[in-house]
């Protein structure tokens, strides 16, 4: 779906802080500093394309918070990049690890790129050419990238080895969500989709919902989103709807979820399109949010649920597997309309805690079992939504509130105690 061009995902967040900062009490200069990111960097990546012609991509580094932690968020590489979009994943970032209660602040980066349409190599040396631009700001107690929305495993291993080239020695524990074979944690590639899974049939049963008798609909196939439709197919719920940009399935029975998977495996490109639907039919991914389900999943971009089709949207629940899939306005309305959403900030923090526990493996130079990692995991994903849950019905606010309730009192609590500096 297209961005409408009012949109600005830095000013959503900030009015989503506010209020939570006023329902706790604070003065507005008890929380001014938390408004505006500690560090931004912007740098122009020369690149040697496999034709031999020069293309210069624009990239970004943003540390939103070092209070907490050092700074800790993915890097994007999407033809929509740009600064307010990563400013405002910064930030998130920072409320995310304050509402899981992990050591770091919140940063994000980005390259404004089409990394579907670079060869390898192209990749490669535009990751590395990034990372060594935004070197003298990153290292493990500063800034921790990690994969988000077109990087992965190999782009972080890059991302390793040049950090290590440019110091001498190796520093596992400067990315997380790398290969195993270079110090990545197991279970990471999965764990944001894991957490998703955790957090949905915890506000099912919160809910009095049976997993096995409830329909979900999915929108993005990428690594969070076809995670996410494994996990919850495994527990037993109907994943009625996928999509990808190449458009989406539905089948109101259930579609079989690991004969798309196997698809998806298979082919290059990783799309649904040409896959033999059988009984589902195909509609788009605007029809897929509004279906009659009762879990509606967002696992693409911001800004798919806004004004234009909040009162649409037919699903009970909603599990935000993006990061700020629904502005403000939408949230008005779905509040209104009675449709819970469990916020961003906790539903997707699975990926984040992961990377966390494989920060502190590299740290101390030990290696976790997957089972280990995955029960880890799941404790800290049902304790933040327990919090969350007991401190939005306490107060009679939405989950979205209580959420930003725990994180910003977590955040500002921490900058105050520490002062200002000189
Ligand atoms: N990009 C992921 C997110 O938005 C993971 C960040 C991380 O592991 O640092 O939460």
């Amino acid at each position: 779906m297209k961005m409408s061009p009012k949109y600005n995902p830095y000013e959503n967040m900030l009015s989503v802080v506010s209020n939570a900062a006023d329902i706790l009490g604070y003065v507005p200069s008890d929380y001014e500093a938390i408004k505006y990111p500690e560090r931004e960097l912007k740098v122009a990546v020369p690149v040697r394309m496999d034709d031999g012609s020069v293309r210069v991509f624009e990239g970004f580094r943003v540390q939103h918070s070092t209070s907490r932690g050092p700074a800790k968020g993915g890097i994007r590489y999407h033809q929509n990049v740009d600064l307010d979009e990563v400013k405002a994943l910064a930030a998130w970032m920072t409320f995310k690890c304050a509402v899981v209660n992990i050591p770091y602040g919140g940063g994000k980066g980005g390259i404004i790129c089409d990394p579907t349409k670079l060869s390898e190599s192209e990749l490669r040396s535009l990751t590395r050419r990034f990372t060594a631009m935004i070197a003298p700001i990153i290292g493990p107690d500063q800034d921790i990238p990690a994969p988000d929305v077109g990087t992965n495993a190999n782009v972080m291993g890059w991302i390793m080895d040049t950090y290590s080239m440019l110091k001498g020695h190796c520093v596992p524990g400067v990315v997380t969500g790398k290969p195993i074979a270079l110090g990545g944690a197991l279970g990471r590639n999965e764990a944001t989709g894991r957490g998703v899974m955790i957090t949905t049939l915890n506000i099912l049963k919160a809910h009095a919902f049976s997993p096995e008798n409830s329909t979900v609909a999915i929108q993005g196939m990428g690594n969070v989103g076809s995670v996410s439709a494994k996990l919850l197919y495994e527990q037993g719920l109907k994943v009625a709807a996928v999509s990808d940009v190449s458009g989406a399935l539905y089948d109101p029975d259930g579609l079989d979820i690991p004969s798309i998977l196997e698809y998806l495996s298979q082919k290059r490109g990783n799309l649904l399109e040409g896959y033999d639907a059988g009984n589902a039919k195909w509609i788009t991914n605007a029809e897929l949010l509004e279906l009659p389900v009762d879990v509606l999943i967002p696992a693409a971009l911001e800004n798919q649920i806004n004004a234009s089709n909040a009162d649409k949207i037919q699903a009970k629940i909603i599990v935000e597997a993006a990061n700020g899939p629904t502005t403000i306005d939408a949230d008005k309305i779905l509040d209104k309309r009675g449709i819970v959403i469990v916020p961003d900030i906790l539903s997707n923090a699975g990926g984040v805690v992961v990377s966390y526990f494989e920060w502190v493996q590299n740290i101390q130079s030990i290696s976790w079992s997957e089972e280990h990692v995955n029960e880890q995991l799941k404790d800290i994903m049902d304790q933040a939504f327990q919090s969350v849950w007991d401190i939005a019905k306490d107060k009679d606010v939405s989950l979205r509130t209580g959420a930003y309730l725990i994180a910003v009192k977590r955040v500002v609590d921490a900058k105050n105690m520490r002062g200002i500096w000189p």
